[in-house]
C-alpha cells in the first residue's frame, strides 16, 4: 500500500493534524500530547479518528 499522509483527530482534545500512515516513531498530538498514532513496522496504527487522506499534489 503506498505511504501517505492522514488527517486525524484526537479524541482527547480535537484538534486535527496530519499524520503519515507509515510513522515509524509515535506521534503525538500537538496540541495535548494525546498518542495519535503507534509505530507498528509497517503501516502505523492510529490511535485517533481518521478523518481522511490529505490530498498531496504530485
Ligand atoms: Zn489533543
Amino acid at each position: 500500500m503506498k505511504a501517505k499522509f492522514l488527517k486525524v483527530r484526537c479524541t482527547g482534545c480535537g484538534n486535527e493534524q496530519s499524520v503519515y500512515s507509515h510513522a515509524s516513531t509515535i506521534v503525538r498530538c500537538n496540541v495535548c500530547e494525546k498518542t495519535l498514532a503507534t509505530p507498528t513496522g509497517g503501516k502505523a496504527e492510529m490511535k485517533g479518528i481518521v478523518i481522511g487522506a490529505v490530498e498531496q499534489s504530485g
